[in-house]
């Protein structure tokens, strides 16, 4: 597979991201990848440093946050294994169905016609609760 870029080299990074409420795929060579994404790359270098956003513990997932994004929220965060469990446990209540990996455009759907932004507010209330109890 071609890169979508340069239509020149090998795709060798795929990304998956939201735009205009579709699920896109995206096919990049590496230095098309590098070239489109610094700020992006630099983010994640820093967000991964800074460890579990609730805990400060150890990254465990993370990268950009597709639910922050639909709320149009650019954020990128990592959790550790507790946390991001937790995190999902919680979200998955206000959202059935939503996974911790996949988000489908029927979830997407779903999802925009609900209160994103005061369920996202519960949710961060939620985290702090939940780390400061777990202490
Ligand atoms: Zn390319
Ligand atoms: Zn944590």
């Amino acid at each position: 597979m071609l890169c979508d870029i340069c239509q020149e080299r090998e795709a060798t990074i795929h990304t998956t991201h939201i735009v205009d409420d579709v699920l896109r795929h995206g096919n990049l060579c590496d230095k098309c990848f590098e070239a489109s994404k610094p700020a992006e790359a630099n983010d994640l270098t820093t967000a991964l440093q800074a460890g579990c956003r609730y805990c400060g513990g150890e990254p465990y997932g993370g990268g950009d946050d597709p639910i922050a994004r639909l709320s149009g929220v650019r954020k990128v965060s990592f959790m550790c294994k507790p946390c991001g469990e937790e995190y999902y446990r919680f979200l998955s209540q206000k959202w059935p169905g939503l996974g911790e990996t996949t988000i489908t455009t029927e979830q997407i759907a779903k999802i925009r016609t609900s209160d994103m932004s005061s369920i996202l507010i519960e949710a961060e209330d939620h985290m702090k609760k939940w780390v400061a109890e777990k202490k």
